[in-house]
C-alpha cells in the first residue's frame, strides 16, 4: 500500500523521468489528470486500472476532495497507486495538498519530481529562464486568479517591479489582462514577453512579443491552453536560440501499435520527428513454458527476436546458469535491438544480421559451415518456417524453442481501437500478428484502415498486410522505428 505522486513531465514522452518509468509498471492503479503524455499509460502493467480524474473540455470530472478520498480508499484496499500529474506534481499541481491528506490518513506516499512546464515551456522555445546579464532569478506565478481582484497572494506591484523572469501558468485566457496589469503597475510596455503553447509536444507554438502587443498577438495567433507566459528580457533570446525549422513528420498523427513495453520508446522517437503520437498496443508478449536445453551442447545460438532474449536468459539465471554456460558456442542475432538485449546480459553477439529478418540471418551465415552443427533457436511460436528450413538445408541440426507467443492484449477492444484510429492519419504495423489482431478487433469495420496511410516495419509485415488485403503504402528500408520514420519522411501528406 503506497501512493506515488509522480510528475509526468511537460508533454514530450521523452521527458518522463527514468524513475517514473520504473515505478509505474509496479502500480495496480493509475490515477491521472489532463496534460500528461498519454503514452505514459502504456507503461502500466497488464490489468492495471486506469482512472481519469481531470477536466476534459473544461468540465471537472472529479473535485479535489473526492480525488483525495479516492487515493485513500484505493490505498486502503492494499493497492499501489501511481498518481500522475503533468509537469511536476508540486508546481501548481496540488501535489502538496494530496500528500498532506495522505499523511493525515496514515497512507505511505512518495513524491517523484517531474520536469515542470514552468521550466520546460520557456526552455523548449529557446528561452533560458535565467541568463547572465538578463535575469538572475525566476518566479512562477499562477494566473488562475482574476487579475482585476486582489487575492492577497499575488502582489501585482511587486510583480511589475520584478527584475528577474516571470513565468505565468494557467493564463491562456488572461494574457491581455496580465500584460495590461503589469504595465499599469509600472512595468515597461516594451518588456519582452513570449507565449509557449503545448510546449515540448509536436503541437508546440511560440509567439514572441512585448507587453504592449502580446494581447493582440495572442489573439491573432489564436493562442490557447495550455500556455506558458514568459515576461522579462530573456524572452527576447527565443529569436536567437529557437530553431523554427519544421520537423519532418510535423502535421501527422501516427498510431503506434507496438506492445506496451516497447511503445513509449517508439512514441518518443516519432514525437522527436514532429509527429503527434497515439498509442494502441495490438500485441502482447505471452511467455510460454519451455524446458531449458543443455546450453553447452550447441554450436550456435540464433536470437531472432528481441523478446526471446530476456525469456531465455532469465530461465538460465533461474536455473543457476549464466552467460558462461554458452562457452565457445557462437551467438548471432537479428538486429540492433536484439544485440542490445543480449549485451544487457553480458553477451556480445558474434554477429548481427545486416538485414533485420530471417533472410538476413541466413545471409550473415553464408560463409559459416553449418553442416552437422547444432543450432538452438529460441523465438516466437508460429514464426515463419523459412529460417529453420534454410538452416536444415545447409546441414544444421536445429532445435527451435518457442519461448513466447504474441497475443491480443487483454484490454484491447474494438471501441478503444476505433477511437485511437479516429485521431490518426498513419498507422504503423511492426509485425504480421499486429495486422492480424487489427483485423480481428475491427471485424466488419476493417475498411476504416484503408482510409489511413499504412506503414510496415519491413517486408515480412508488408507481405502479411498484402495477403490480408490491407497493403502497406510505406515500408521501411531499415527494419527499425528509425527506418519507418525515414520512409515516412519521404511521403507527402
Ligand atoms: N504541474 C504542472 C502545472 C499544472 S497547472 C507543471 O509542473 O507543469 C497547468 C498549467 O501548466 C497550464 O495552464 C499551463 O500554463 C501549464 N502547462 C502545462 N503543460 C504545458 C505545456 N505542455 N505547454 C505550455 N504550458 C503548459
Amino acid at each position: 500500500m503506497k501512493v506515488f505522486l509522480i510528475g509526468a513531465g511537460p508533454g514530450d514522452p521523452g521527458l518522463i523521468t527514468l524513475k517514473a518509468c520504473r515505478i509505474i509498471p509496479q502500480c495496480d492503479v493509475i490515477v491521472y489528470d489532463d496534460l500528461i503524455p498519454l503514452e505514459i499509460l502504456s507503461l502500466a502493467k497488464p490489468g492495471a486500472e486506469k482512472l481519469y480524474v481531470g477536466k476534459r473540455g473544461g468540465k471537472v470530472y472529479m473535485k479535489q476532495p473526492r480525488i483525495n478520498e479516492l487515493l485513500v480508499e484505493l490505498a486502503r484496499q492494499g493497492k499501489t497507486i501511481a498518481r500522475l500529474k503533468g509537469g511536476d506534481p508540486c508546481v501548481f499541481g496540488r501535489g502538496g495538498e494530496e500528500a498532506l491528506y495522505l499523511k493525515e490518513h496514515g497512507i505511505p506516499f512518495e513524491i517523484v519530481p517531474g520536469i515542470t512546464s514552468a521550466i520546460a515551456g520557456p526552455v523548449s522555445a529557446g528561452i533560458p529562464p535565467t541568463h547572465r546579464g538578463y535575469a538572475s532569478s525566476v518566479k512562477f506565478v499562477t494566473a488562475h486568479e482574476d487579475v482585476s481582484k486582489e487575492s492577497g497572494f499575488l502582489d501585482w506591484k511587486h510583480l511589475a517591479a520584478e527584475k528577474g523572469t516571470l513565468v505565468f501558468l494557467m493564463g491562456a485566457s488572461r494574457i491581455k489582462e496580465i500584460a495590461e496589469r503589469l504595465v499599469q503597475e509600472g512595468m515597461s510596455p516594451d518588456t519582452p514577453c513570449a507565449l509557449v503553447q503545448d510546449a515540448t509536444t509536436p503541437l508546440q507554438r511560440r509567439v514572441v512579443s512585448t507587453l504592449a502587443r502580446v494581447g493582440h498577438d495572442a489573439r491573432e495567433h489564436a493562442i490557447g491552453s495550455p500556455c506558458i507566459i514568459v515576461v522579462g528580457a530573456v524572452a527576447s533570446l527565443s529569436k536567437e536560440l529557437f530553431d523554427d525549422i519544421p520537423r519532418p513528420l510535423a502535421g501527422r498523427t501516427v498510431l503506434i501499435t507496438r506492445p506496451s513495453h516497447l511503445a513509449l520508446q517508439t512514441a518518443s522517437l516519432f514525437a522527436d520527428s514532429g509527429a503527434r503520437v497515439a498509442v494502441y498496443p495490438l500485441l502482447d508478449i505471452s511467455p510460454l513454458p519451455f524446458d531449458l536445453p543443455d546450453v553447452s551442447a550447441f554450436d550456435l545460438f540464433i536470437f531472432a527476436s528481441q523478446n526471446a532474449v530476456p525469456l531465455f536468459m532469465d530461465k538460465m539465471l533461474a536455473t543457476n546458469l549464466d552467460a558462461r554456460s554458452f562457452g565457445k558456442s557462437r551467438i548471432y542475432c537479428i538486429g540492433p535491438k536484439t544485440r542490445d538485449a543480449l549485451l544487457a546480459y553480458g553477451i556480445r553477439a558474434d554477429g548481427t544480421a545486416g538485414e533485420y529478418r530471417a533472410e538476413g540471418i541466413v545471409e550473415m551465415l553464408r560463409e559459416t559451415d553449418l553442416s552437422g552443427k547444432r543450432v538452438c533457436l529460441p523465438r516466437a511460436r508460429g514464426a515463419r518456417g523459412y529460417l529453420v528450413d534454410a538452416l536444415k538445408e545447409r546441414g544444421a541440426n536445429v532445435l527451435e524453442i518457442p519461448v513466447y507467443e504474441t497475443v491480443l492484449p487483454k484490454d484491447a477492444s474494438k471501441e478503444g481501437f476505433l477511437s485511437a484510429l479516429a485521431e490518426a492519419d498513419t498507422v504503423v504495423f511492426t509485425s504480421p500478428s499486429g495486422i492480424r489482431h487489427a483485423i480481428e478487433l475491427l471485424g466488419d469495420e476493417q475498411d476504416l484502415l484503408r482510409s489511413k496511410r499504412l506503414a510496415a516495419i519491413g517486408p515480412v509485415t508488408a507481405g502479411a498486410m498484402q495477403r490480408l488485403g490491407l497493403p502497406a503504402q510505406v515500408t521501411a528500408g531499415e527494419y527499425t522505428d528509425e527506418g519507418i520514420i525515414e520512409a515516412l519522411k519521404g511521403e507527402s501528406l
